[in-house]
């Protein structure tokens, strides 16, 4: 289970008491999946840049480590990641490294690359349209550094701004899939997560092909740390994610993590078999006793569309586990690498 404690400050006496971070060498990665991101990156750099020195003059042992993913974008992210981190004096301060996809794979991959290849003592995925704000590193790492938490997770409070519609089949993902899987998934949880070198070790020997992080985090268990904050909308670009890929990410993460559906397939034909035995004596007995008149047409009619609509539901369910089950035995990669490199450090 995971530990959930009321957002907070922890006190820095306590800190500074726990641990000797002060004098001790650790580096901090943070990783940085980006899909399009050309009009957000020049901010992003400069913003992270000035949450590292911020870090800096708190903790001056802690080197930094930036690994970027472009996930196949289709503007000028890969030109902006390689001159971004040199004109925000980024690479001045951090390691910068990047991976470039063939083609589009998703975040969801994008995490999993950079997770890969992040080599810190702690490290963080972060979204580069400043919705998660680089100037929250410090409390997160202050609070890692008490010894008690693996990491240091952000959750936003409120879901302003957002279409009503969403946040109401988003709440409803969250109370549903909590019921139904072990892994445990906060609602308004975002992949804003600082971990521990066990904690991302952890994560990484999930080697499913169908990843959903959300409930990864969760499955593998370890002491976390919410801290709230208040969403802010990203500061340029637009969303990758319609309603449509958020709801199969919802059957993604359900699929992954439950098989609840796969038992509530098999109760309904359980039920429906044991109506039908009821239903069979009566009409046997009815027949017997005022004999067999035709009737009731469109009632069986409905019964046979009810049940054969039941049936098709149920197979739909087998086939989206079965489905997952062949992609994963296939063990294609979970991304291809076109391009990778590191940035000069000036
Ligand atoms: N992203 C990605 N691959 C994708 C979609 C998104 O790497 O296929 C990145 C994107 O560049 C951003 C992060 O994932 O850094 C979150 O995406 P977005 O801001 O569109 O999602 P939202 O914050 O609206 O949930
Ligand atoms: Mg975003």
């Amino acid at each position: 289970m995971l530990e959930r404690e009321k957002a907070g400050n922890v006190t820095d006496t306590k800190i500074e008491k726990a641990s000797n971070i002060q004098t001790e060498k650790k580096r901090l990665s943070v990783v940085v999946p980006c899909y399009n991101e050309a009009a957000t990156l020049d901010a992003f750099c400069a913003a992270l840049t000035a949450s590292f020195q911020g870090i800096s003059k708190k903790y001056p042992h802690i080197s930094f480590e930036v690994v970027f993913i472009n996930d196949g974008s289709t503007d000028a992210t890969l030109d902006l990641i390689k001159t971004a981190p040199q004109t925000s004096g980024l690479s001045v301060l951090a390691q910068v490294r990047y991976f470039s996809f063939s083609r589009n794979f998703g975040k969801e991959a994008g995490m999993y690359a950079g997770l890969t290849a992040a080599t810190g003592d702690y490290v963080t995925t972060m979204d580069a349209d400043l919705q998660d704000p680089p100037a929250l590193l410090r409390e997160m790492l202050s609070i890692l550094f008490s010894g008690q938490y693996d990491s240091v997770a952000m959750r936003r409070v409120s879901r302003k701004g957002e279409p009503p519609i969403r946040s109401f089949f988003a709440r409803a993902f969250y109370k549903l899939i909590n019921r139904i899987s072990d892994a445990d998934i906060v609602d308004g949880a975002r992949d804003f997560r600082l971990m521990s070198r066990q904690m991302v070790d952890a994560v990484l020997s999930l080697q499913e092909r169908n990843r959903f992080t959300k409930g990864i985090f969760g499955w593998v268990g370890f002491k976390t740390y919410w801290l709230e904050y208040e969403h802010t909308d990203r500061i340029a670009g637009e969303t990758s994610f319609s309603f449509w890929s958020l709801f199969k990410y919802a059957i993604e993460g359900i699929v992954s993590f439950s098989s609840t559906p796969l038992a509530i397939s098999s109760a309904v034909g359980i039920f429906l078999s044991f109506i039908a035995v009821i239903f069979m004596i009566v009409l046997l007995v009815r027949a017997a006793i005022f004999g067999d008149a035709v009737a009731g047409w469109p009632s069986l009619m409905c019964t046979v569309l009810f049940v054969g609509g039941l049936q098709l539901l149920g197979i739909g369910v087998l086939g989206a586990y079965q489905a997952r089950t062949y992609t994963e035995t296939k063990k294609r990669p979970i991304y291809i690498v076109k391009e990778e490199g590191e940035i000069e450090q000036s």
